[in-house]
């Protein structure tokens, strides 16, 4: 999709779905690399890098600069440090079938780039510590995975205060966004994000209402489709991601888990 200035949104394969991620071309700065096959025909020579996830990351090696957050830079360039934030140990192979590689630069909050049009960086820590949005040319936002469907928090680095606090964040900005493209999904026309926020939001409050119940009455709320309505294959590892949701929220809560 043609978005004019030379800004192009790169549909993920499946509807963006994971593995895949949506991107977003600003001229030759391509927004994460996980769209798929289709980046074969894209010439690119700059990648930003929402956050350090595979689904984003997958062809940054075809760039020749690679930027990101500086909280995130590590694991972007180092499946150790990879590894070390998802926590379950060698099963992580099953999600990596790219090559890392280095980053070139780091950026932070406030940091704006200059590819014939702005890109303006939005950090928006929670899903990972360094991920971040980005409005380009003041009226598109790409949201990375502020991804609209499904708040995820299952690593290390992942934080449900600072997740909600983003969210607040981006939507302080809804106003002057035209188009607002979740890393995975659909795109969203500008007066229909802040409602879609609030949704969003919404689902993370409600989870911990729902394990705060669980744990009042002394029950484990694993697996009882509080988060994944039924585990995701392979189900040891996504109980293990729900696992760890739960345990974030149980300790905003003040509650034993
Ligand atoms: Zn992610």
């Amino acid at each position: 999709m043609n978005l004019g200035k030379g800004i192009r949104l790169i549909e993920g394969e499946n509807k963006g779905r994971y593995p895949f991620c949506n991107c977003l071309l600003v001229n030759g700065c391509l927004i994460d690399t996980g769209a798929g096959k289709v980046l074969n025909e894209i010439k690119f020579h700059t990648v930003l890098n929402s956050h350090w996830h595979e689904d984003h990351i997958a062809m940054n090696c075809k760039a020749e600069r690679v930027i990101v957050h500086e909280l995130d830079a590590k694991a972007v360039e180092s499946f150790e440090e990879f590894k070390r934030r998802y926590a379950i140990g060698e099963m992580v192979e099953i999600f990596v079938n790219f090559p890392f590689c280095r980053v070139s630069q780091t950026f932070k909050d406030g940091d704006s780039f200059d590819f014939g049009v702005s890109v303006e960086v939005i950090h928006t820590p929670g899903h990972s510590a360094g991920h971040c949005c980005f409005l380009v040319d003041g009226r598109i936002l790409f949201l990375g995975d502020i991804d609209l469907s499904f708040p995820w928090y299952g690593c290390l680095d992942c934080n449900v205060t600072d997740f909600i606090k983003s969210i607040d964040k981006v939507k302080k900005l809804a106003d002057e966004v035209e188009i607002a493209i979740p890393g995975h999904g659909s795109v969203v026309r500008g007066d229909e994000l802040a409602t879609k926020l609030e949704n969003y939001k919404k689902t993370i409050l409600e989870r911990e209402r729902k394990i705060e119940e669980f744990l009042k009455r002394g029950e484990d709320p694993v697996g009882k489709g509080v988060i994944y309505r039924k585990l995701p294959q392979p189900t040891e590892i996504f109980e293990h991601f729900e696992r760890v949701m739960v345990e974030k929220h149980s300790q905003r809560l003040g509650l034993k888990f």
